[in-house]
């Protein structure tokens, strides 16, 4: 499909969007396996905690000591902690009880994500929607098999590539180093047999087979999305924690792109069937088919007339 770069500032600041874009896919792309390891979590100590609701939010009325903890968050505690020192995390951090709900467990994932995410607090939206936040959890819960050094490759090219990349420009090479990164990173088993780690897959996969911004992908709702993200992060100057930048080159490139996506939107629109198209059509196919089939059926055939004689 067409690319939008047309000068060599233009690709370098669209290598920049792909890999920006590159790590949204990724976001996108984790759900149903943390979402998955998580739920089978919550299910098995929801069925082994036979113990009453708690009615108190222990963990964030008495903080981290649980003397004064209900049995039932206690439970939820120390098995969610086992999982947690288990897992010999290279960065050990000291987990906030004061800002977690417990009283949440049996029903949030959120919250038992919490435990195992360092600086959950300063995340402003779901933490599992967070790069940041999800390289967190993988990291220090036994959840999830996936090495530090995989981990350390993303947040590399998060903070290095992107957050602190002040030219807001990469080479093409440098683009593909990173996006090689991110496939082989979505090609793990237990990420690769999920529906969105697939899609996720797919996008990156067109990213890096095309020269500039495939225009196909952004198009799709999930494209949009992310380049609308990107887009109001950097006009709003809160990209992430770890980003001090700004650059209007970039902003102006996100509006010109976000210009471009919406009008030919309207073409591809006009171009493809419409629904009422579709059904005009599909009332035209049965019609067809019945004159077909009653027209055959009410012609006489060869034998029958011959009969007749
Ligand atoms: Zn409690």
């Amino acid at each position: 499909m067409s690319d939008f770069g047309e000068i060599v500032n233009k690709e370098k600041l669209d290598n920049y969007v792909s890999v920006q874009l590159g790590l949204r896919y990724m976001v996108n792309g984790l759900q149903d396996y943390v979402t998955k390891q998580l739920h089978s979590k919550q299910t098995e100590l929801k069925q082994k905690c036979a113990l009453v609701h708690c009615t108190l939010n222990c963990s964030s009325i008495f903080g981290e000591s649980t003397k004064k903890w209900c049995a039932t968050c206690k439970y939820w505690k120390s098995e969610l902690l086992n999982l947690y020192e288990q897992c010999h995390s290279p960065y050990p951090f000291r987990i906030k009880w004061n800002k977690i709900n417990s009283i949440s467990f049996p029903q949030s994932l959120e919250e038992i994500a919490k435990v195992f995410i360092k600086d959950f607090h300063a995340v402003r939206h779901s933490v599992l929607l967070d790069l940041g936040a999800l390289m967190s959890l993988i990291r220090n819960a036994t959840l999830f098999d996936i090495s530090s050094q995989t981990i350390d490759e993303i947040l590399h090219i998060r903070n290095n590539c992107c957050a602190h990349n002040y030219l807001v420009e990469l080479h093409e090479a440098e683009r593909n180093i990173c996006l090689d990164v991110f496939i082989r990173f979505l090609k793990i088993p237990e990420i690769i047999c999920t529906d969105s780690g697939k899609n996720a897959l797919n996008r990156i996969e067109t990213l890096h087979q095309s020269h500039g911004l495939p225009e196909r992908i952004l198009q799709q709702p999930d494209g949009r999305r992310a380049l609308e993200e990107i887009r109001n992060e950097h006009h709003n100057g809160d990209m992430d924690q770890n980003s001090i930048y700004s650059d209007e080159n970039l902003q102006e490139r996100l509006d010109e792109i976000t210009k471009i996506l919406n009008e030919r939107r309207k073409y591809h629109f006009y171009l493809g069937p419409s629904p009422k198209t579709m059904k005009h059509s599909v009332i035209q196919l049965i019609f067809l088919i019945c004159f077909t089939y009653w027209y055959l059926s009410s012609t006489p055939s060869k034998e029958s007339l011959q009969g007749t004689y």
